[in-house]
């Protein structure tokens, strides 16, 4: 199975913690609503202003208002709110009904994310494609749209014009600082070909799905396990491990 693939007949979700997250993977959203695919956005986190922000950018993406859905959890938090959020993810797929969904990677960059990806992972049974955004939270500087390991991870690579549309929509945001930040760790990482981050987008299908240890190579994952951060995490998903069990519909994974 192809994570980069146009089949105008696959209908696709694409499961982001806060707007602004979808810039990683904004070309291929734009490419398959162009392509005549059902595509469906959903947000985990939102609150008035960043719902705008993510609506005019879901215009600009071609993707009907109608398919945008809002679940309204606090930024931050989300990994607290797992147990209520569970139960409206799981009505949500049952209604959309996707062939794929597409969701930040549980990459340790952020637990808003990694909760996103532990609550679509638990209420989704088909086929799941992850998406590098940052890890790992362990680190001073974080490494931005690469997995940590690359076992696995499919390359689209970005035509001068996907490109392009990446930057208008980078700059769409303005209550976020996102533009400077891509602008910097673009200088920092890539002094000789700044816009590095333009040229792709990647993604992989989910095969790790043991919330209670970090899917990083050895070293990064030993620093993880060190922080207060992971503590709340592997706290958070025992806690929402009832929610997990009730009405479960898959074979449980942990
Ligand atoms: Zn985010």
């Amino acid at each position: 199975v192809k994570a980069f693939e146009l089949n105008p007949a696959r209908r696709w979700a694409f499961c982001l913690t806060h707007p602004d997250d979808e810039i990683a993977i904004c070309a291929w959203i734009h490419r398959l609503a162009q392509s005549g695919n059902e595509v469906f956005l959903a947000w985990t986190h939102s609150n008035r202003v960043r719902e705008n922000e993510a609506r005019a950018v879901a215009h600009l993406l071609g993707v009907p208002q109608s398919n945008l859905t809002f679940f309204g959890a606090t930024d931050g938090r989300v990994c607290d709110e797992m147990t209520d959020l569970l139960p409206q993810f799981r009505a949500y797929f049952d209604e959309i009904k996707p062939d794929r969904v597409c969701c930040g990677a549980f990459e340790c960059g952020h637990i808003d994310h990694d909760a996103t990806n532990f609550l679509v992972n638990h209420s989704y049974e088909g086929p799941i494609y992850e998406i590098p955004l940052y890890h790992a939270y362990c680190k001073r500087f974080q490494r931005l749209n690469r997995f940590a390991q690359r076992a696995g991870e499919e390359v689209w690579n970005l035509e001068l014009d996907d490109q392009k549309l990446k930057i208008s929509i980078a700059r769409q945001y303005p209550s976020q600082n996102i533009w400077s930040i891509l602008r910097w760790y673009n200088l920092f990482h890539k002094p000789f070909r700044p816009m590095a981050l333009l040229e792709s987008e990647r993604m992989r299908r989910q095969t790790h799905v043991d919330f209670l240890s970090p899917n990083l190579p050895p070293r990064l994952a030993a620093k993880v396990k060190r922080t207060l951060t992971w503590y709340r995490w592997t706290h958070a998903v025992q806690a929402a491990l009832p929610a997990v069990l009730r009405e479960a519909k898959a074979p449980v994974k942990v």
